[in-house]
């Protein structure tokens, strides 16, 4: 009785190959086109919790690098909103390519490097530093444009960055943990724990 309902049963198939993404934030690496420089799966997923999208929120992810922590920014909502920064222009133009494979578009990116390239951008609710975090500005800049109960989330693999960080939660609070993530892999005909480069992430609420 499927014509008097006035329905339209349709069957859906998936391509064998199709791109089924899951719904919860940390998507596989090699969903990304990438050079290295991205912030890998399970830092991403712990990041992306830190940042606690909301509905219609505006994102700067500065240092974006591929892009991914936008992506999956602008994957939690049609409403989402964000802007990429990302000082090397080869990088700039795989954030677009990521965008558009992964159907967020309003993606904004923006080639230039921080702090300068922050100063014309709308006000954002929330900023994810990955990248220049260490260089003179940054962070300040990054502080001064937070809207007033906005949230700041900064991941740093260098002692640099970290000691950056440590300053920061040592002056401003807020909360500061360290990401160790291992992941077995072969030790001759054996299995061994590789450690991947710990990560150390401040989040803060103005
Ligand atoms: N979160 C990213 C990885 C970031 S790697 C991802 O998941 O893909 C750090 C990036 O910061 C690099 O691409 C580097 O080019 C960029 N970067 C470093 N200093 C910068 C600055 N001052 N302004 C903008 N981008 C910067």
């Amino acid at each position: 009785q499927v014509d008097a309902l006035n329905v339209c049963a349709v069957e859906v198939v998936a391509d064998a190959d199709a791109r089924i993404l899951p719904l919860a934030s940390g998507l596989d690496d090699r969903l990304f086109e990438h050079d290295g420089q991205i912030t890998k799966r399970e830092v991403r997923a712990l990041t992306l919790s830190a940042l606690a999208p909301r509905k219609g929120e505006l994102l700067w992810d500065i240092g974006a690098g591929s892009g991914s922590v936008a992506i999956e920014w602008m994957l939690a909502d049609p409403a989402m909103r964000a802007v990429a920064v990302e000082a090397s222009s080869e990088r700039a133009q795989r954030i677009g390519r990521n965008a558009a494979r992964f159907g967020v578009p309003g993606l904004v990116v923006v080639e230039g490097e921080a702090p300068d390239a922050l100063r014309n951008l709308a006000r954002p609710d929330v900023i994810f530093i990955g990248g220049g975090g260490s260089e003179p500005g940054v962070m300040d800049a990054a502080v001064a444009a937070l809207s007033p109960g906005g949230r700041l989330v900064a991941n740093a693999v260098t002692t640099e960055m970290e000691a950056v960080l440590i300053a920061h939660h040592a002056r401003l609070g807020g909360s500061l943990i360290r990401i160790d993530v291992a992941r077995a892999a072969p030790v001759g005909s054996m299995t061994g724990w590789r450690p991947a480069m710990p990560v150390t992430q401040w989040s803060w609420i103005k």
